[in-house]
């Protein structure tokens, strides 16, 4: 007889098998199709209903206001919110909420209701009560969330709890809908306390995009002097993301039976299954119909919240998969990512799947990242970093270029705080993804074409792959006085190694994890690039001496001087040797190999600077920030390690001990009619260790545990302490209970297996 708790697993597997997929069909009208471009963004009242709002003069002031992030006054706000509430009521909104995103890498939100209740004092002072429904430009900009209960890095004491949650003009409000068609607009905010300090995300990338676009202009203002007269758009500059988006599906009811996978977002325990991405036949492979079902019916939704999915497909590992929008301006993409994570959450539950956002699911197969492909772009949409056809602009695009290697040169370290978390700590090092060391890959090309530039040389004739070639002018003796050779757009991607690479027109920061907001990572990227601009505009005016603009000659001087500098931050080769781990620590190059580490980062002199003296952060926002991670770290640790202790305590046992007891009696049997009971014998004598050390693992997590809580005063200190205790056993435990896994007969075992997890 099999345990109820493996019926329930038989069952589960069962249901998963006979499980149809939903259909919901694609908005069509008189039986035809409706073609995507034209409900794509349906649900979002964009810049177009504000100027329709607004009378001429008032929407010009709006969008200076909402570029220089000024406030907007009181009659512009009322008008505004009228009729935003007007377009969600029409669409059934009956609630509104300011949508923000605290530090906890997700978003939250607080639902108000329209509806108002109006009091009048009528004839001989009756009181009249009417509702009615009102939202008023005050309601549209602030609102005041309880803020003591979101995490403040002790930055904000109870006395003063209270935080703001501000609109964001700049990315554009949207209605959503749930069950019973309940319908909220929701209104894109900042989070900061009462004294301005930021509490979120979102606040301190808005102010780096303001930094890296004011240290653009000031590097393009020397290099291509804008006429008099010229439209402003053309004096805009801002970063784009585009993010690759990875992530499992699991049928909801395995998943329901993991309460590892329920609580901490992947298996704790859980042999690799004797076939799994070794065959290579997963990626690019045929979507199965329950998953695309559950993409397509996303992605429907997302493109009437105007979120461009443009791309999806298989990924390496079983049930892995990934979707990438087209890049949009960066805080834009990051409220579209997080917002892409949300539905498709919504939306896999409806088709009775559960998305794993977690970095690192199953040990043995591949786990998730979310390449952020980033650039920067002037208002007319001019990549700057893409290397053109005039020759003239690529002083441009080399300039722009090195700003980049540069800045991670400089702040590597900084780069490696911004993805570290106990969930991405699994991937990286790990042969799949981007190792702890912040290097960047140029491609052969881009490298012989900066070595030749440095070393005045015209560049080697090799053939390159390209997918273009652009035709600069000069000849190789050009080269040496002082224009630039040709170069050459390779958009072919052949180190998936490199954290961060070069990829034709854009950089892409592959070690970002899957689970985390960009926002994050981004806004320490545009801060580490918008500081080294302002050296290049600094060194360029340096280099002009007396004229009022640097010759290409003075252009060149600079170039050759950032190529010499950047050159250790450079590497084309295996990131995941170990001669690259010796190489890199004799260029100086930091390999942070553990989140505590990687936190100091944020707080280490060079970093604080950098950040403090472009206002992007305060000293003790940093340091909030920093205990907030740490803190973070040791909770996900402790979460992790009191749930494997209770799996392996209330599941893994017993299910070992119902064996035994099975054997035993069988044993017992075949004694009793004088059999040799030598072949059960053997098993029990197998188990019988395997039982012993795993209760033995259990108490060492209990020491563990107790280690890690006696250094609980120090949010340092805990991490630290759960780094050093706790994933050395939460490890050593695991490795026991998946060799148990592989003897005890499977109708005793209760959990999931991965090879049932991963298989529809
Ligand atoms: P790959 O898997 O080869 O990296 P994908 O097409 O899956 O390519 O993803 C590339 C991502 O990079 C897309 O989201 C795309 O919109 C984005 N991207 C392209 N150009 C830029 C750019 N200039 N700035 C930011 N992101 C970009
Ligand atoms: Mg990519």
């Amino acid at each position: 007889m099999s345990s109820a708790a493996n019926q329930a697993r038989k069952d589960a597997i069962r249901d998963n098998v006979l499980r149809p997929s939903r259909n919901v069909p694609y908005p069509s009208k008189d039986g035809k199709p409706i073609y995507t471009s034209e409900f794509f963004g349906e649900s979002v009242f964009g810049l177009a209903q504000i100027a329709k709002a607004l009378p001429k003069p008032a929407y010009a002031q709006f969008l200076r206001k909402m570029r220089g992030g000024q406030a907007l006054d009181k009659s512009t706000a009322d008008a505004i919110a009228h009729a935003v509430r007007i377009w969600a009521m029409d669409k059934g909104a009956t609630h509104f909420t300011h949508w923000f995103q605290p530090q906890t890498g997700t978003t939250a939100e607080k639902h108000d209701a329209f509806l108002t209740l109006k009091t009048t004092h009528g004839q001989a002072g009756l009181e009249e009560v009417k509702a009615i429904d009102a939202f008023s430009g005050t309601q549209l900009l602030q609102a005041e969330p309880d803020a003591s209960s979101f995490p403040s890095g002790g930055m904000r004491t109870t006395f003063e709890a209270r935080g703001y949650t501000v609109w964001d003009t700049t990315s554009p409000m949207f209605v959503q809908h749930g069950p019973h068609k309940t319908t909220v607009l929701y209104i894109p905010s900042i989070f900061i306390s009462y004294n301005g300090d930021a509490l979120d995300e979102k606040t301190v990338l808005l102010r780096s995009t303001e930094q890296v676009a004011k240290a653009a202009l000031a590097v393009l203002a020397l290099l291509e002097p804008v006429p008099q007269g010229v439209p402003p758009q053309t004096s805009i500059v801002y970063t784009t993301l585009g993010t690759e988006q990875e992530y499992f599906l699991v049928d909801r009811a395995l998943y329901v039976l993991r309460p590892d996978l329920k609580i901490t977002g992947r298996t704790l325990v859980g042999a690799l299954p004797a076939k799994h991405q070794q065959m290579e036949d997963h990626y690019f492979g045929h979507i199965p119909s329950r998953v695309l079902a559950t993409m397509s019916e996303a992605e429907l939704e997302l493109y009437k919240l105007g979120v461009p999915i443009k791309t999806r497909h298989n990924e390496v590992a079983p049930q892995q998969f990934e979707l990438a929008p087209i890049f949009e301006e960066t805080s834009l993409a990051v409220d579209h990512n997080l917002l892409t994570m949300d539905v498709l959450s919504k939306i896999a539950h409806r088709n009775n799947l559960k998305v794993l956002f977690h970095e690192k699911p199953f040990k043995g197969v591949n786990g998730s990242g979310k390449h952020c492909n980033w650039s920067l772009s002037t208002g007319s949409g001019e990549n700057l970093l893409d290397p053109s056809i005039k020759p003239e602009t690529n002083y441009r695009f080399l300039l722009f270029l090195l700003a980049t290697l540069d800045a991670v040169q400089r702040h590597g370290g900084l780069l490696r705080a911004g993805i570290a978390s106990a969930s991405n700590e699994h991937r990286l090092g790990a042969n799949e993804a981007p190792p702890a060391i912040i290097s960047v890959f140029l491609g052969e090309h881009l490298s012989e074409v900066l070595d030749s530039i440095e070393q005045s040389r015209p560049v080697k004739n090799f053939s390159v792959p390209d997918i273009r070639t652009i035709k600069l002018g000069g000849t190789a003796l050009d080269v040496m006085v002082s224009t630039l050779p040709d170069i050459s757009r390779d958009l072919t991607d052949r180190n998936r190694t490199s954290p961060f690479a070069f990829t034709g027109n854009k950089f892409e920061f592959r070690a970002v994890g899957s689970k985390q907001s960009p926002s994050f990572p981004m806004t320490l990227l545009n801060a580490a690039v918008a500081s080294s601009l302002q050296d290049i505009a600094e060194e360029l005016r340096k280099a002009a001496g007396d004229k009022a603009f640097p010759s290409d000659a003075d252009k060149l001087k600079v170039i050759r001087q950032y190529i010499a500098s950047t050159k250790s931050v450079r590497f084309e080769g295996d990131n995941y040797s170990d001669e690259w781990k010796k190489e890199a620590a004799k260029r100086g190059l930091l390999n942070i190999t553990n989140c505590p580490d990687a936190f100091d980062q944020i707080v280490e002199e060079k970093n604080s600077a950098m950040l403090c003296k472009l206002g992007i952060f305060s000293k003790s926002e940093l340091s909030s920030r920093h205990y907030i991670l740490m803190e973070r770290y040791s909770k996900d640790l402790l979460l992790e390690a009191n749930t494997l202790r209770t799996l392996l305590a209330q599941q893994i046992l017993p299910a070992a001990f119902e064996y035994r007891a099975a054997l035993a009696s069988s044993c017992a049997q075949q004694q009793a009619i004088k059999l040799s009971a030598g072949p059960e014998l053997k098993t029990l004598n197998q188990t019988t260790p395997l039982v012993e050390r795993l209760q033995e693992w259990i108490d060492k997590l209990d020491d563990a545990i107790n280690q890690v809580h006696l250094a609980a005063h120090d949010p340092s200190a805990e991490a630290r302490a759960s780094a050093r205790h706790l994933l050395p056993a939460m490890e050593g435990a695991r490795e026991v209970a998946d060799e148990l896994e592989e003897i005890i007969a499977d109708k005793y075992f209760p959990l999931p297996k991965m090879s049932e997890l991963l298989w529809f």
